[in-house]
């Protein structure tokens, strides 16, 4: 790894990116990260460990011990202040620290008055999260306590990679086609309702041909990123085809889909892309709520005719289903 490609601090639109990338943000308990922060509590005999995420005004907990896993503001967080650098943050008394003397978590009854956190560092240089320990008592914390916690938080990145691999597509990080259909096989299982958003990159073959297909995949990974940055907590993106992607959006009606479809045309196409020489892109929609009783292959062939009929009359465009 190159040192330029290494660490990427002051880059938060990148860092968020990153973060989306995983697809980890508010999904259940998973007993690998629960071990290591279990697994760490003990090694240091301390009260609290966890596993946080910062998204962009919360701090959001993978995993945690001593505590049930919880969310809070971003400003409220230890953890912010850690993924601001590259080295493990340590706080030996949170009372005499005027960061931290006011924050909720040493004023209440949670009463923290230590904190060590590594930072998550992403193999692209984003720290997107820490795995961190809290105590009730003042503690000093050495050289060797940095290191075993940092040595821990690189097998909690690694098991985030391991998870994304299974998962996601390499080059977006959207869902598999496989796992995106497990997606709708689990909605159309349970009856319930949603809607589809299918979409297609216009003319992508001329941006290959003309700008090379580095700069192409660079496009796909940027219309991924736009569109996990419009989606709610519980939506997902899938990669469907080479440049096509699907969004299942629970218990959303049409009319609601295709709101949702609007705004992500206009967000594709509203900024210029650098790696096309400052040329936009747009995208075609198709749209279809899941009808009662409906099989996934029937409802996604109705969006698909949906985004062939948007294709057939113009491009940039979102049709509804009928
Ligand atoms: P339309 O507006 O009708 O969708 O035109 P189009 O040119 O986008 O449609 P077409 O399906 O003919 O072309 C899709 C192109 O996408 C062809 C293929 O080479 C390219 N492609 C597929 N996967 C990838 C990828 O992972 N990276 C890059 N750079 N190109 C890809
Ligand atoms: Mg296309
Ligand atoms: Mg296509």
């Amino acid at each position: 790894m190159s040192d330029t490609f290494r660490f990427k601090l002051d880059d938060e639109p990148g860092r968020l990116a990153a973060l989306r990338r995983y697809g980890i943000l508010d999904t259940d308990p998973e007993k690998d990260f629960d071990d290591i922060v279990a697994l760490v509590k003990s090694i240091f005999s301390v009260p609290y460990a966890a596993v946080t995420l910062i998204d962009a005004d919360r701090q959001w907990m993978k995993a945690a011990v001593g505590m049930a896993p919880m969310e809070c503001a971003r400003d409220d967080s230890f953890c912010m202040h850690t993924i601001r650098g590259l080295e493990p943050l340590s706080v030996e008394s949170a009372l005499d620290d005027p960061r931290f003397i006011d924050n909720p978590f040493v004023t209440s009854a949670t009463h923290i008055r230590s904190y060590l956190g590594a930072p998550l560092t992403t193999p692209d240089g984003y720290n997107i999260g820490a795995l961190c320990i809290l105590g009730t008592e003042p503690r000093v914390f050495t050289e060797a306590d940095k290191a075993v916690l940092v040595n821990f938080s690189k097998v909690v990145v690694s098991q985030m990679e391991l998870r994304q691999a299974a998962t996601r597509d390499a080059l977006t990080g959207a869902m598999t086609r496989r796992n995106f259909e497990d997606q709708m096989a689990d909605m159309v299982s349970g009856d319930r309702s949603g809607s589809l958003i299918l979409l297609d990159v216009d003319h992508f073959k001329s941006i290959n041909d003309t700008f090379g297909h580095p700069a192409g995949d660079e496009v796909l990974r940027e219309v991924v990123g736009r569109l996990m940055a419009c989606i709610r907590s519980g939506d997902c993106v899938g990669r469907v085809g080479g440049e096509e992607f699907a969004l299942l959006l629970p218990e959303a009606s049409a009319n609601k889909a295709t709101v949702m479809a609007e705004r992500l045309r206009r967000a594709v196409m509203q900024d210029p892309l650098a790696a096309l020489e400052n040329q936009r892109i747009t995208i075609s929609l198709g749209v279809a709520e899941r009808r009662d009783g409906e099989t996934a292959e029937a409802w996604l062939k109705r969006a698909d005719e949906a985004l062939y009929e948007a294709k057939r009359t113009g491009r940039n465009q979102v049709v509804q289903a009928a």
